[in-house]
Protein backbone atom coordinates (compact mmCIF):
# COMPACT_ATOMS: atom_id res chain seq x y z
CA UNK A 1 0.00 0.00 0.00
CA UNK A 2 1.22 3.77 -0.94
CA UNK A 3 0.60 7.01 0.10
CA UNK A 4 -0.63 7.35 -3.47
CA UNK A 5 -3.77 4.80 -3.44
CA UNK A 6 -4.93 6.15 0.08
CA UNK A 7 -8.12 8.21 -1.26
CA UNK A 8 -10.72 5.10 -1.97
CA UNK A 9 -10.10 4.73 1.86
CA UNK A 10 -11.71 7.06 2.78
CA UNK A 11 -15.63 7.56 2.13
CA UNK A 12 -15.92 11.00 3.01
CA UNK A 13 -13.94 12.33 0.20
CA UNK A 14 -16.64 10.97 -2.51
CA UNK A 15 -19.22 13.52 -1.26
CA UNK A 16 -20.34 16.35 -2.90
CA UNK A 17 -21.49 20.04 -1.85
CA UNK A 18 -23.75 21.26 -4.77
CA UNK A 19 -21.99 18.92 -7.65
CA UNK A 20 -18.23 20.36 -6.30
CA UNK A 21 -16.28 17.39 -4.85
CA UNK A 22 -15.00 18.01 -1.22
CA UNK A 23 -11.83 19.13 -0.41
CA UNK A 24 -11.04 18.18 2.83
CA UNK A 25 -8.52 20.38 4.58
CA UNK A 26 -9.55 20.43 8.84
CA UNK A 27 -7.53 17.02 9.48
CA UNK A 28 -5.54 19.00 12.57
CA UNK A 29 -9.29 19.54 13.98
CA UNK A 30 -10.03 15.07 13.50
CA UNK A 31 -9.08 13.28 10.23
CA UNK A 32 -11.06 10.93 8.06
CA UNK A 33 -11.48 7.74 8.84
CA UNK A 34 -10.52 5.03 6.64
CA UNK A 35 -13.01 1.96 5.55
CA UNK A 36 -10.91 -0.37 7.83
CA UNK A 37 -11.49 1.84 11.16
CA UNK A 38 -14.81 1.51 10.35
CA UNK A 39 -15.25 -2.20 9.48
CA UNK A 40 -13.23 -3.11 12.45
CA UNK A 41 -15.78 -1.17 14.72
CA UNK A 42 -18.92 -2.22 13.37
CA UNK A 43 -17.45 -5.72 13.43
CA UNK A 44 -17.54 -5.33 17.12
CA UNK A 45 -20.90 -4.18 17.52
CA UNK A 46 -21.88 -6.64 15.31
CA UNK A 47 -20.09 -10.05 15.93
CA UNK A 48 -18.94 -9.41 20.06
CA UNK A 49 -20.51 -6.29 21.53
CA UNK A 50 -19.46 -7.70 24.78
CA UNK A 51 -17.72 -5.63 27.76
CA UNK A 52 -14.43 -6.27 28.74
CA UNK A 53 -12.69 -7.92 32.08
CA UNK A 54 -15.93 -8.59 33.60
CA UNK A 55 -17.17 -11.63 32.12
CA UNK A 56 -15.44 -15.43 31.26
CA UNK A 57 -17.50 -16.03 28.81
CA UNK A 58 -16.74 -16.23 25.30
CA UNK A 59 -17.80 -13.01 24.09
CA UNK A 60 -16.21 -11.20 27.22
CA UNK A 61 -13.18 -12.95 26.49
CA UNK A 62 -13.13 -12.05 22.75
CA UNK A 63 -13.72 -8.34 23.51
CA UNK A 64 -10.74 -8.52 26.47
CA UNK A 65 -8.27 -10.20 24.31
CA UNK A 66 -9.17 -7.27 21.09
CA UNK A 67 -8.75 -4.54 24.01
CA UNK A 68 -5.63 -5.89 25.41
CA UNK A 69 -4.50 -6.11 21.93
CA UNK A 70 -4.91 -2.87 20.72
CA UNK A 71 -2.55 -1.73 23.84
CA UNK A 72 -0.07 -4.18 22.54
CA UNK A 73 -0.17 -2.33 19.09
CA UNK A 74 -0.47 0.79 20.44
CA UNK A 75 2.57 0.47 22.23
CA UNK A 76 4.39 -1.02 19.54
CA UNK A 77 3.60 1.79 17.25
CA UNK A 78 5.66 4.08 19.96
CA UNK A 79 7.97 2.11 21.26
CA UNK A 80 7.21 1.51 24.65
CA UNK A 81 5.28 -1.11 26.92
CA UNK A 82 1.99 -1.76 27.16
CA UNK A 83 1.89 -1.07 31.28
CA UNK A 84 2.75 1.98 29.91
CA UNK A 85 -0.16 2.71 27.83
CA UNK A 86 -3.32 3.95 29.26
CA UNK A 87 -6.88 4.90 27.49
CA UNK A 88 -8.12 7.99 27.74
CA UNK A 89 -11.36 9.62 25.75
CA UNK A 90 -9.20 12.00 24.40
CA UNK A 91 -6.35 14.17 24.98
CA UNK A 92 -7.63 16.86 26.49
CA UNK A 93 -8.79 13.67 29.04
CA UNK A 94 -5.07 13.12 28.95
CA UNK A 95 -3.49 16.14 29.65
CA UNK A 96 -5.95 16.56 32.61
CA UNK A 97 -5.12 13.50 34.04
CA UNK A 98 -1.56 14.60 34.14
CA UNK A 99 -2.50 17.92 35.74
CA UNK A 100 -5.04 16.78 38.33
CA UNK A 101 -3.46 13.34 39.25
CA UNK A 102 -0.09 14.99 40.68
CA UNK A 103 0.46 16.68 43.41
CA UNK A 104 1.02 20.02 42.43
CA UNK A 105 1.54 22.92 45.31
CA UNK A 106 -0.05 26.70 43.72
CA UNK A 107 3.58 28.02 44.17
CA UNK A 108 4.95 25.16 42.01
CA UNK A 109 6.55 26.46 38.78
CA UNK A 110 5.46 24.72 35.60
CA UNK A 111 6.97 25.77 32.19
CA UNK A 112 4.45 25.59 29.35
CA UNK A 113 4.68 25.90 25.68
CA UNK A 114 3.64 29.34 24.64
CA UNK A 115 1.60 27.85 21.44
CA UNK A 116 -0.07 25.36 23.77
CA UNK A 117 -3.22 24.23 23.47
CA UNK A 118 -5.91 24.91 25.89
CA UNK A 119 -6.42 21.68 26.83
CA UNK A 120 -2.47 21.87 27.68
CA UNK A 121 -2.59 24.97 29.70
CA UNK A 122 -5.78 25.41 31.73
CA UNK A 123 -5.68 22.26 33.37
CA UNK A 124 -2.14 23.55 34.45
CA UNK A 125 -3.28 27.49 35.28
CA UNK A 126 -4.67 27.43 38.70
CA UNK A 127 -3.32 25.05 40.51
CA UNK A 128 0.33 25.90 39.98
CA UNK A 129 2.57 29.10 38.72
CA UNK A 130 2.82 28.71 35.19
CA UNK A 131 5.81 30.47 33.50
CA UNK A 132 6.06 30.35 29.35
CA UNK A 133 8.43 28.61 27.75
CA UNK A 134 10.20 31.28 25.79
CA UNK A 135 10.75 32.03 21.94
CA UNK A 136 12.60 33.81 19.80
CA UNK A 137 11.43 36.32 17.12
CA UNK A 138 10.24 33.52 14.68
CA UNK A 139 8.24 32.19 17.44
CA UNK A 140 10.58 28.86 17.91
CA UNK A 141 11.41 27.45 21.19
CA UNK A 142 14.72 29.45 22.29
CA UNK A 143 16.34 27.10 23.93
CA UNK A 144 19.28 29.07 25.82
CA UNK A 145 16.47 30.99 27.31
CA UNK A 146 15.03 28.11 28.25
CA UNK A 147 17.92 26.07 29.41
CA UNK A 148 17.95 28.98 31.95
CA UNK A 149 14.52 28.69 32.97
CA UNK A 150 14.43 24.90 33.80
CA UNK A 151 17.58 26.13 36.39
CA UNK A 152 14.61 27.39 38.43
CA UNK A 153 13.87 24.14 38.81
CA UNK A 154 10.09 23.41 37.99
CA UNK A 155 8.29 20.82 39.04
CA UNK A 156 6.86 19.72 35.45
CA UNK A 157 7.63 21.59 31.81
CA UNK A 158 4.42 21.06 29.74
CA UNK A 159 5.20 20.71 25.75
CA UNK A 160 3.25 20.99 22.79
CA UNK A 161 5.17 18.91 20.52
CA UNK A 162 3.54 20.05 16.84
CA UNK A 163 1.49 23.17 17.17
CA UNK A 164 -1.83 23.09 16.00
CA UNK A 165 -1.60 26.82 14.73
CA UNK A 166 1.63 27.00 13.05
CA UNK A 167 2.67 23.34 12.64
CA UNK A 168 5.82 24.01 14.20
CA UNK A 169 7.77 21.31 15.70
CA UNK A 170 9.28 21.77 18.77
CA UNK A 171 12.58 20.49 19.83
CA UNK A 172 11.25 18.20 22.51
CA UNK A 173 14.22 15.76 23.09
CA UNK A 174 16.65 18.64 24.06
CA UNK A 175 13.96 20.17 25.98
CA UNK A 176 13.11 17.15 28.04
CA UNK A 177 16.83 16.44 28.40
CA UNK A 178 17.17 20.18 30.03
CA UNK A 179 14.38 19.10 32.24
CA UNK A 180 15.02 16.08 33.46
CA UNK A 181 18.90 17.19 34.21
CA UNK A 182 17.00 19.82 36.56
CA UNK A 183 14.81 17.26 37.98
CA UNK A 184 11.61 18.41 36.13
CA UNK A 185 8.88 16.02 35.05
CA UNK A 186 7.83 16.44 31.55
CA UNK A 187 4.52 16.11 29.79
CA UNK A 188 4.11 16.29 25.76
CA UNK A 189 0.68 17.23 23.98
CA UNK A 190 1.71 14.95 20.73
CA UNK A 191 -2.10 15.10 19.64
CA UNK A 192 -0.96 17.42 16.45
CA UNK A 193 2.36 14.86 15.62
CA UNK A 194 1.98 11.37 16.55
CA UNK A 195 -0.32 11.93 13.22
CA UNK A 196 2.29 12.79 11.19
CA UNK A 197 4.99 11.29 12.21
CA UNK A 198 7.35 8.39 14.13
CA UNK A 199 6.69 9.34 17.48
CA UNK A 200 9.10 7.13 19.39
CA UNK A 201 8.78 7.08 23.37
CA UNK A 202 12.65 6.34 23.92
CA UNK A 203 13.94 8.97 21.41
CA UNK A 204 12.07 11.79 23.17
CA UNK A 205 12.74 10.53 27.28
CA UNK A 206 9.55 12.72 28.15
CA UNK A 207 7.92 11.31 31.20
CA UNK A 208 4.44 11.30 29.55
CA UNK A 209 2.42 11.60 25.87
CA UNK A 210 -1.14 12.59 25.33
CA UNK A 211 -2.37 11.89 22.05
CA UNK A 212 -5.90 11.73 20.65
CA UNK A 213 -7.42 8.51 17.99
CA UNK A 214 -9.86 10.58 15.87
CA UNK A 215 -7.08 12.75 14.43
CA UNK A 216 -4.69 9.69 13.44
CA UNK A 217 -7.42 8.51 11.42
CA UNK A 218 -8.78 6.35 14.31
CA UNK A 219 -12.79 7.06 16.20
CA UNK A 220 -13.57 9.83 18.44
CA UNK A 221 -13.85 9.34 21.92
CA UNK A 222 -10.67 7.54 22.51
CA UNK A 223 -7.12 8.59 23.47
CA UNK A 224 -3.74 7.33 25.03
CA UNK A 225 -2.01 8.98 27.74
CA UNK A 226 1.52 7.12 27.73
CA UNK A 227 2.83 7.64 31.74
CA UNK A 228 6.73 6.15 32.22
CA UNK A 229 8.19 4.46 34.69
CA UNK A 230 8.77 8.30 36.83
CA UNK A 231 5.54 9.49 36.74
CA UNK A 232 2.78 6.33 37.29
CA UNK A 233 3.23 5.92 41.00
CA UNK A 234 3.05 9.88 41.39
CA UNK A 235 -0.22 9.54 39.42
CA UNK A 236 -3.91 9.84 41.60
CA UNK A 237 -6.39 8.31 39.13
CA UNK A 238 -8.60 10.77 38.32
CA UNK A 239 -11.53 8.57 38.92
CA UNK A 240 -12.48 5.64 41.03
CA UNK A 241 -15.18 2.97 40.45
CA UNK A 242 -14.99 -0.50 38.53
CA UNK A 243 -12.00 -1.98 37.09
CA UNK A 244 -9.29 0.21 39.07
CA UNK A 245 -9.46 -1.82 42.47
CA UNK A 246 -7.89 -5.58 43.07
CA UNK A 247 -9.60 -5.49 46.25
CA UNK A 248 -12.41 -3.65 48.21
CA UNK A 249 -13.55 -4.00 52.17
CA UNK A 250 -15.73 -1.68 54.15
CA UNK A 251 -12.59 0.44 55.24
CA UNK A 252 -10.07 0.70 51.98
CA UNK A 253 -9.24 -0.45 48.57
CA UNK A 254 -6.07 -1.61 46.65
CA UNK A 255 -5.56 0.06 43.62
CA UNK A 256 -4.57 -2.54 40.41
CA UNK A 257 -1.08 -2.35 38.94
CA UNK A 258 -1.07 1.00 36.12
CA UNK A 259 -2.26 0.99 33.40
CA UNK A 260 -5.84 -0.63 34.88
CA UNK A 261 -5.66 1.45 37.74
CA UNK A 262 -6.56 5.00 35.41
CA UNK A 263 -9.20 3.66 33.28
CA UNK A 264 -12.57 3.64 35.47
CA UNK A 265 -15.42 1.97 34.33
CA UNK A 266 -16.13 0.68 30.76
CA UNK A 267 -14.23 2.18 28.45
CA UNK A 268 -15.03 2.96 24.28
CA UNK A 269 -14.14 -0.85 23.42
CA UNK A 270 -15.23 -0.20 19.73
CA UNK A 271 -12.88 2.86 19.86
CA UNK A 272 -10.03 0.50 20.88
CA UNK A 273 -11.42 -2.19 18.02
CA UNK A 274 -11.09 1.05 15.29
CA UNK A 275 -8.24 2.76 17.57
CA UNK A 276 -5.73 -0.68 16.37
CA UNK A 277 -7.10 -0.43 12.78
CA UNK A 278 -6.09 2.99 12.42
CA UNK A 279 -2.45 2.03 13.89
CA UNK A 280 -2.40 -0.77 11.31
CA UNK A 281 -3.44 1.29 8.56
CA UNK A 282 -0.58 3.74 8.96
CA UNK A 283 2.12 1.12 9.41
CA UNK A 284 1.43 -0.81 6.70
CA UNK A 285 1.84 2.67 4.95
CA UNK A 286 4.92 3.37 7.37
CA UNK A 287 5.16 6.39 9.56
CA UNK A 288 8.31 7.68 7.64
CA UNK A 289 6.44 7.59 4.17
CA UNK A 290 3.37 9.56 5.97
CA UNK A 291 6.40 11.83 7.55
CA UNK A 292 7.50 12.53 4.17
CA UNK A 293 4.10 13.17 2.57
CA UNK A 294 3.55 15.32 5.13
CA UNK A 295 6.73 17.29 5.12
CA UNK A 296 6.02 17.69 1.32
CA UNK A 297 2.32 18.69 1.86
CA UNK A 298 3.74 21.82 4.23
CA UNK A 299 5.70 23.04 1.65
CA UNK A 300 3.03 23.55 -0.77
CA UNK A 301 1.00 25.05 1.88
CA UNK A 302 3.49 27.73 2.99
CA UNK A 303 4.91 28.23 -1.34
CA UNK A 304 0.87 29.16 -1.55
CA UNK A 305 0.44 31.08 0.94
CA UNK A 306 3.80 32.61 0.27
CA UNK A 307 2.59 33.66 -3.23
CA UNK A 308 -0.63 35.80 -1.90
CA UNK A 309 0.22 39.38 -0.20
CA UNK A 310 -3.22 39.59 1.05
CA UNK A 311 -2.10 36.55 3.26
CA UNK A 312 0.45 36.68 6.48
CA UNK A 313 0.95 33.64 7.78
CA UNK A 314 1.50 32.56 11.38
CA UNK A 315 4.86 31.88 12.37
CA UNK A 316 6.18 31.46 8.61
CA UNK A 317 10.18 31.19 9.92
CA UNK A 318 12.41 28.71 9.25
CA UNK A 319 12.38 24.74 11.21
CA UNK A 320 10.37 21.68 11.15
CA UNK A 321 6.59 22.02 10.19
CA UNK A 322 3.75 19.66 10.01
CA UNK A 323 1.04 20.18 7.10
CA UNK A 324 -0.70 22.63 9.18
CA UNK A 325 -0.85 26.57 8.43
CA UNK A 326 -2.51 29.07 9.61
CA UNK A 327 -3.16 32.67 8.06
CA UNK A 328 -4.75 36.28 8.87
CA UNK A 329 -6.44 37.53 6.05
CA UNK A 330 -6.10 41.01 5.49
CA UNK A 331 -9.29 43.45 5.93
CA UNK A 332 -11.17 40.28 6.98
CA UNK A 333 -10.83 40.25 10.91
CA UNK A 334 -13.65 37.74 10.85
CA UNK A 335 -12.95 34.79 8.95
CA UNK A 336 -16.02 32.93 9.53
CA UNK A 337 -18.19 33.90 6.22
CA UNK A 338 -14.54 33.13 4.80
CA UNK A 339 -14.57 29.84 6.18
CA UNK A 340 -18.38 29.08 5.04
CA UNK A 341 -17.83 30.81 1.85
CA UNK A 342 -14.98 28.14 1.17
CA UNK A 343 -17.39 25.25 2.26
CA UNK A 344 -20.72 26.17 0.68
CA UNK A 345 -19.59 27.70 -2.84
CA UNK A 346 -16.02 25.91 -3.32
CA UNK A 347 -16.76 22.87 -1.30
CA UNK A 348 -13.44 23.33 0.91
CA UNK A 349 -13.68 22.09 4.63
CA UNK A 350 -11.18 24.63 6.93
CA UNK A 351 -11.46 25.94 10.22
CA UNK A 352 -11.51 30.14 11.40
CA UNK A 353 -11.20 31.27 14.62
CA UNK A 354 -8.57 31.24 17.47
CA UNK A 355 -8.47 27.56 17.28
CA UNK A 356 -7.64 26.57 20.93
CA UNK A 357 -4.89 28.55 21.44
CA UNK A 358 -6.18 32.17 22.05
CA UNK A 359 -3.28 33.40 23.42
CA UNK A 360 -0.87 32.60 20.17
CA UNK A 361 -3.80 33.63 18.04
CA UNK A 362 -4.24 37.21 19.58
CA UNK A 363 -0.78 37.76 20.20
CA UNK A 364 0.43 36.84 16.60
CA UNK A 365 -2.86 37.84 14.58
CA UNK A 366 -4.76 40.10 17.00
CA UNK A 367 -7.96 38.60 14.80
CA UNK A 368 -8.75 34.81 14.25
CA UNK A 369 -7.42 33.35 11.85
CA UNK A 370 -8.09 30.62 8.48
CA UNK A 371 -6.13 26.89 9.20
CA UNK A 372 -5.64 24.55 6.50
CA UNK A 373 -4.29 21.44 8.01
CA UNK A 374 -3.73 18.14 5.37
CA UNK A 375 -3.38 14.48 5.88
CA UNK A 376 -2.03 11.42 3.76
CA UNK A 377 -5.13 11.76 1.43
CA UNK A 378 -4.58 15.19 0.64
CA UNK A 379 -2.83 16.26 -2.86
CA UNK A 380 -1.23 19.39 -3.81
CA UNK A 381 -3.96 19.74 -6.18
CA UNK A 382 -6.24 20.30 -3.21
CA UNK A 383 -4.20 22.94 -1.45
CA UNK A 384 -4.38 24.85 -5.07
CA UNK A 385 -8.03 24.31 -4.68
CA UNK A 386 -8.46 25.79 -1.23
CA UNK A 387 -5.56 28.97 -2.34
CA UNK A 388 -7.62 29.39 -5.74
CA UNK A 389 -11.11 29.53 -3.75
CA UNK A 390 -9.51 32.44 -1.03
CA UNK A 391 -8.20 34.65 -4.20
CA UNK A 392 -11.87 34.75 -5.22
CA UNK A 393 -13.72 34.83 -2.21
CA UNK A 394 -10.88 37.88 -0.85
CA UNK A 395 -11.81 40.94 -2.85
CA UNK A 396 -15.76 40.23 -2.54
CA UNK A 397 -15.85 39.54 1.45
CA UNK A 398 -12.42 42.39 2.18
CA UNK A 399 -14.17 45.19 3.65
CA UNK A 400 -17.12 43.63 2.66
N1 LIG B 1 -3.76 19.48 21.73
C1 LIG B 1 -3.64 19.84 20.45
C2 LIG B 1 -2.31 20.35 19.94
C3 LIG B 1 -4.75 19.76 19.60
O1 LIG B 1 -4.63 20.13 18.33
C4 LIG B 1 -5.97 19.28 20.12
C5 LIG B 1 -7.21 19.19 19.25
N2 LIG B 1 -7.47 20.32 18.48
C6 LIG B 1 -6.02 18.91 21.46
C7 LIG B 1 -4.90 19.02 22.23
C8 LIG B 1 -7.28 18.39 22.08
O2 LIG B 1 -7.66 17.19 21.48
P1 LIG B 1 -9.06 16.51 21.85
O3 LIG B 1 -10.09 17.52 21.46
O4 LIG B 1 -9.10 15.29 21.03
O5 LIG B 1 -9.05 16.27 23.32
Amino acid sequence: MTIRDVRPDFPVLAREVDGTKVTYLDSAATALKPRQVIDAMTRYYTEVSANIHRGKHMLSEEASDAYEMCRTRVAAFLGTRAAEVVFTANTTHALNLVATGLDLEPDDLVLVSGDAHHSLQLPLRGRATVDWIPTDASGAVDLEAYARQVERRPALVAITHCSNVTGRYAPVAEMAALAREHGALTVLDAAQSVPHRPVRVPELAVDAIAFSAHKMLGPTGIGVLTVGTALTERLRPALIGGGVVDWVDTESWVLRRPPHRFEAGTPHIAGAYGLRAAVDYLDALGMAAVAEHDAWLAEVLHTEAAKRDYLSVLAPGPGERSATLSVAVRDIPDLTEVAQSLSDSYGVMCRSGHLCAQPLVNAAAGSAVLRLSAQIYNTAEDIRTAFAALDELHPLLAGA
